[in-house]
């Protein structure tokens, strides 16, 4: 059987790297804010081209921290898409704050700012709620369309939250994923294209201030000394031995992971182009790919395509099943969303196959050719 996405044959290329981290961490007994987190934090701001990395306890919390340090709200609303994971939008709700769900483009699965500015211009002229941020999530992989974003949120005065949970490596216009927000945030969770092995998140900024702040937020709301508590805060702190296993994976993952993705990609493109709708990379941008998704006709054929490739011993997956305002922990909760219907259309035909760097051309061609067959059967052509 396949793999959906190969942790195991990762750990057999990097076993000796990764072993002798966590076997450092352990002999020096330093298991919470050992050396290797702030060298892991050195490495990852220089890479992604920020001044401030601050690793946390994973990718919601990386969330949370930036909407209290943006001291987002009660009677604050926030734009987040409406095809996502939860998190991007439980975060703002679990502040107080409101999330307003607006629809994804039909070709990058990312926030459409035509339909962006118009929430904003419909939350306004109903008043109910003020305004504060835009979080815009790298789905997939692939960085969110900031050219855009950026320009619409000067124009309404709103600060840009970039989830990056699923598009660290990825790049756009010559800059990394993660440097796009005026506070950006990113999941270690073991399956994102850089995973440690149990719980992770990290957050980059530009802003001294900010990250003044979040240094605090995640360790009890510190002043000059742990036991010198200023303000209401959090424990939220990346485990060294995460730390180990991280700065050992984010060598493999610039050296040659993120690479090695790439060439995945364009050979799963290559063979399907022309038989199912296959993800396009818009000129300037590069995806870290942490799903490649195709698109079928219908829901009926891709629960169809999802079961005939299982029984073949090849996992696909549903990111995601149903949009955020469809979820029942919404129900009510959520600002005025018009226009959704891109996101509630993805949730029907979109499947994702298995990626990972690790992946050989005769896997990729195997898959390849299972959906070729099925979509040949002549039910299903
Ligand atoms: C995974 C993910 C998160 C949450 O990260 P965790 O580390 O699991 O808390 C947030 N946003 C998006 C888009 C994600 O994919």
């Amino acid at each position: 059987m396949m793999q959906f996405r190969d942790l195991k044959r990762q750990y057999e290329a990097l076993k000796e790297e990764i072993d002798a981290g966590i076997s450092e961490v352990i002999s020096a007994a330093s298991f919470i804010s050992g050396e290797k987190v702030g060298e892991l934090e050195e490495r990852l701001a220089e890479y992604v081209g920020v001044k401030h990395c601050i690793t946390c306890a994973n990718g919601t919390d990386a969330l949370t921290l930036a909407l209290t340090a943006w001291g987002i709200g009660a009677g604050d609303c926030a734009f987040v898409p409406d095809f996502t994971f939860f998190a991007s939008a439980e975060t703002i709700a679990a502040r107080g704050a409101t999330p307003v769900f607006v629809d994804v483009d039909k070709v990058t699965f990312n926030m459409d700012a035509v339909k962006l500015e118009r929430a904003i211009q419909s939350v306004l002229k109903e008043g109910r709620f003020t305004p504060r941020a835009i979080v815009a999530v790298d789905l997939f992989g692939l960085p969110a369309n900031y050219a855009e974003i950026r320009r619409i949120a000067e124009k309404y005065g709103l600060l840009v939250l970039e989830d990056g949970a699923q598009g660290f490596g990825g790049e756009y216009a010559g800059r990394k994923a993660c440097s796009f927000g005026d506070i950006s945030t990113t999941s270690f969770f073991p399956a994102k294209p850089l995973g440690c092995y149990g719980d992770g998140g990290a957050i980059f900024t530009d802003d001294d201030e900010a990250a003044e702040l979040l240094r605090s937020l995640r360790i009890h709301g510190k002043g000059k000394s742990k036991y010198d508590n200023v303000r209401i805060g959090f424990n939220s702190r990346l485990d060294t031995i995460q730390a180990a296993v991280l700065l050992a994976k984010f060598k493999a993952f610039a050296e040659y992971e993120l690479d090695a993705v790439n060439r995945v990609a364009e050979r799963y493109t290559e063979r399907l182009k022309d038989i199912v709708v296959t993800p396009a990379i818009p000129q300037d941008y590069r995806s870290s790919w942490a799903q490649y998704c195709i698109l079928l006709d219908t829901e009926q054929q891709r629960d169809d395509l999802a079961l005939y490739l299982k029984q073949k011993g090849i996992p696909t997956m549903v990111y995601y099943p149903k949009t955020m305002s469809e979820q029942q922990a919404f129900a009510g909760g959520a600002g005025a969303s018009q226009e959704l219907e891109i996101s509630t259309w993805l949730c029907k035909t979109i499947l994702a196959l298995p990626m990972h760097p690790y992946l050989t051309d005769q896997e990729i061609d195997h898959v390849a050719s299972q959906i070729e067959d099925f979509l040949s059967l002549p039910e299903h052509s």
